[in-house]
């Protein structure tokens, strides 16, 4: 049966009459099972009137009320992991067991970490000489807009809504049309925690359309998003002429730097997780390999090895491992990066083609791939493909790698493997990105900050940032006596 979805505004699910809807495909399948509202201006302005209203509410309600409602909202949804899990997996195609395991828990951790963030901020002040003392305000900034990505719906989602709520701001949110249905369902776990009406409204539909509709709109204070660099170039130039806040997680295209003082075992597994994890649609995801020359054939074997085991299949399939790519027009995008990489002199080592999985022959599987052969220049080793392709390149020198890692416009993460203090701080110096993992991948802490240098953002979240972020400063200077 195919499910209707609806938007979230003024506390209801809310439709107007005259609403056109878009088909939602299940990638497992190929087949279309949910329809989403294509919103208009209509339904952004009762967002907005909604979100107006509530405003004088919630931002005046006291941290520990708004801490309490958020509190609720992260327990909900833990109550309700199983049905969030299975909606994540049949929305995007990644495995059940991944969901499970780390979308739907960063969702309820999202929540509670900003919660009960609110209960131990507190704001600076000084005294100088005369008796003047000097403190700062921050208050909320009103109407804000959170727009998220297809490849962690939920976990981005709550990731940018819960700070904006916790540090009392009113939100209108837009998932990405392609992945809708754990931010539709969070309405109702929304009403069920008595979170004010208005105070969250979600408005599905098309990006180019009612997104940036939405980020121009007048009454939108700041702008916080995630998704691809070309977009957020456009939300940008939407945004400046009004002097929005705007912080903005883009693309990347990480380097894995592997040297052969490292712990080969962990390093190895490592790869294959940050190579195909969630179908290699992580932006963290590593996907131009470096290993140092001495070690380079070796394990290039050993990882062919271990791709081979990766179990891929449908993504309900609790063995599962490696699932469906997002959507066709995507796996398409995939397929001609695969061509260009070949007439740029690639060797496709394993994978580089379709598959079609029993029972579901028009799902959008593609095999894990990994490319070897190419120069680190090459538009393959240069453009973001956002999928579970990498490609492998040997080194001799740190010197000459960095050169490597820092030569894309992109600077999001880098994950650097080897037993050396001073390689470490190498390259924790040198590496032109946001995060650098030493000896891991994608750990993460949510009170560091998060983002990526050059044309992987503006901005950075996580902690104290997206609290700041989503709140004014305000200086006071007070003569005493
Ligand atoms: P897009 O940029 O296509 O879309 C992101 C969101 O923006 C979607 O909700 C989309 O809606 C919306 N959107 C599209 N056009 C506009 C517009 N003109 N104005 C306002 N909103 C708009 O990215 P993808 O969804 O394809 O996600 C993949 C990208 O996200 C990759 O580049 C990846 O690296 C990046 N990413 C970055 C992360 C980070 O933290 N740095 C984390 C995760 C992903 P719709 O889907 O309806 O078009």
């Amino acid at each position: 049966m195919i499910q209707r979805i609806f938007n979230f505004i003024d506390g209801e699910y809310t439709y107007l009459p005259e609403c056109k809807y878009l088909d939602n495909y299940a990638p497992a399948t190929g087949e279309i099972y949910a329809l989403t509202p294509d919103s208009n201006e209509q339904d952004l302005e009762l967002a907005i009137n909604a979100a107006e209203k509530a405003f004088p509410i919630w931002s005046k309600m006291t941290t520990t009320e708004r801490s309490n409602i958020l509190l609720k909202i992260s327990d909900l949804i833990a109550e309700n992991l199983e049905e969030f899990a299975q909606a994540e997996s049949k929305d995007t195609g990644k495995p059940i067991a991944l969901a499970r395991r780390m979308d739907i828990p960063r969702a309820v951790e999202n929540f509670k970490f900003f919660a009960t963030a609110i209960l131990h901020t507190s704001t600076p002040a000084h005294a100088t000489e005369n008796g003047i003392i000097n403190y700062t305000l921050r208050k909320p900034l009103g109407i804000v807009a959170c727009i998220s990505p297809w490849n962690l719906p939920l976990y981005l989602f709550t990731w940018k809504i819960a700070p904006a709520l916790a540090a009392g701001n009113c939100v209108i949110a837009k998932p990405s049309e392609i992945t809708p249905f754990t931010a539709y369902m969070l309405g109702k776990i929304c009403k069920e925690a008595n979170l004010p009406k208005g105070v969250l409204n979600i408005l599905h539909g098309q990006g180019g359309k009612i997104g940036a509709k939405l980020v121009a709109h007048h009454k939108i204070k700041a702008v916080s998003f995630t998704g691809g660099t070309q977009t957020g170039a456009e939300v940008a130039r939407l945004a400046a002429p009004q002097f929005k806040k705007i912080s903005l997680e883009l693309g990347g295209k990480n380097p894995t730097i592997v040297f052969a003082d490292a712990n080969y075992e962990k390093a190895l597994e490592s790869v294959v997780k940050s190579s195909f994890t969630n179908q290699g649609q992580i932006c963290l995801c590593g996907s131009r390999i470096f290993v140092e020359k001495n070690i380079y054939e070796k394990f290039k074997i050993d990882l062919i090895e271990k791709v081979k085991q990766i179990k891929i299949g449908q993504p309900d399939n609790e063995k599962t491992e490696f699932g469906a790519l997002v959507s066709l027009p995507h796996l398409q995008k995939i397929m001609t990066y695969i061509e260009l990489a070949k007439a740029e002199g690639g060797n496709v080592l394993i994978g580089g083609e379709r598959i079609k999985i029993e029972n579901a022959e028009n799902g959008y599987y593609f095999l894990p791939t990994v490319i070897d052969n190419l120069a680190f220049d090459c538009r393959t080793n240069q453009e973001e493909i956002f999928g579970p392709v990498v490609t492998l390149m040997p080194f001799e020198t740190k010197e000459e790698v960095l050169e490597y890692a820092n030569s894309v416009k992109y600077g999001l993460s880098a994950s650097v493997w080897t037993s050396n203090i001073e390689t470490t701080n190498f390259f924790a110096q040198n590496l032109e990105v946001g995060i650098v993992w030493i000896n891991t991948w994608l750990l993460r802490d949510l009170r560091t900050s998060f983002g990526g240098m050059k044309a992987s953002g503006v901005g950075r979240e996580g902690g104290q940032d997206s609290l700041l972020f989503f709140t004014e400063p305000k200086n006071i200077c007070m003569q005493m006596l």
